[in-house]
C-alpha cells in the first residue's frame, strides 16, 4: 500500500483546516494553520483562490475525511462500500464506522498524541481486545469491548506518560476510560454528534455515489 510520506502539515493546508496530523504541535503556534500566512493551499499557486466547481467541493469533503482518518483510498471506498449496507443514513453510518477504527479509539483515550501514533502502538501489540492481543489499527470496535494495554511495563510507561501530558483531557460519552490502569470500554456506538470534525458527510456521500 502506498504511503504518505510528505509533509503533513501540507494536507491540513491543502484542506484549509487543522486535521491534527501531528500530536502536540497542532495545538501550539508552530501550525501553519494557526499562522494565517502560512495557511494558503500548498504549492506556488497556493495564494489564488479558485471557486471550487460542484465536483472541486464534493471532493475536497470526501479527501478531508480520508486524511483526517489517515485512509488511503481504497481502504475509504471499502468503508463507504460497507455503510451502504447497513439500515440508516450512509454518511452518518460511514463516519461512525471510522471513528469506531481501533487507532481513533486508541487517539480518543489520549493514549497517544496522534492517530499516526495510535496506529504505531497497536500496530506494535501494544493493545488487547477482551484480553486478546489485536495489532490490526483498523480492527472495528464494538459495544462491550474492553480495551487494555498488554501487561509489559514498557506498554504501560509509554501510555501513562502520555495521558499525564495532558491529565484534564476528557474521553467521549461513548467510551469509558479508566486512567489508573489504563484501560477502557465501549460503552455505545458513536453518534454523528461524537464526530468533532466539521464535515458535510451528505456532500462526501455524492461524491461516492457519482
Ligand atoms: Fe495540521 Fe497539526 Fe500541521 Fe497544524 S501542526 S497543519 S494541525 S498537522
Amino acid at each position: 500500500m502506498g504511503r504518505y510520506l510528505n509533509s503533513s502539515c501540507k494536507l491540513c493546508r491543502r484542506e484549509g483546516m487543522k486535521l491534527m496530523l501531528k500530536g502536540i504541535r497542532c495545538e501550539t503556534s508552530k501550525c501553519p494553520v494557526e499562522k494565517r500566512q502560512k495557511s494558503l493551499a500548498p504549492g506556488m499557486h497556493g495564494w489564488r483562490r479558485r471557486r471550487g466547481s460542484d465536483y472541486g467541493v464534493r471532493l475536497r469533503e470526501k479527501q478531508k475525511v480520508k486524511r483526517y482518518y489517515g485512509l488511503a483510498e481504497k481502504q475509504f471506498i471499502r468503508y463507504f462500500q460497507k455503510a451502504e449496507k447497513i439500515k440508516g443514513n450512509t454518511g452518518e453510518v460511514l463516519l461512525s464506522l471510522l471513528e469506531r477504527r481501533l487507532d481513533n479509539v486508541i487517539y480518543k483515550l489520549n493514549f497517544a498524541p496522534s492517530r499516526k501514533a495510535a496506529r504505531q502502538l497497536v500496530a506494535h501489540g501494544h493493545i488487547c481486545i477482551n484480553k486478546k492481543k489485536v495489532n490490526i489499527p483498523d480492527f472495528t470496535v464494538n459495544i462491550g469491548d474492553q480495551i487494555t494495554l498488554k501487561s509489559s511495563e514498557k506498554s504501560k510507561k509509554r501510555v501513562k506518560s502520555q495521558l499525564e501530558v495532558n491529565p484534564n483531557f476528557s474521553t467521549q460519552g461513548w467510551l469509558q476510560l479508566d486512567p489508573k490502569t489504563p484501560s477502557a470500554t465501549v460503552v455505545a456506538l458513536p453518534t454523528r454528534e461524537d464526530v468533532q470534525f466539521p464535515v458535510e458527510e451528505q456532500l462526501v456521500i455524492e461524491f461516492c455515489s457519482r
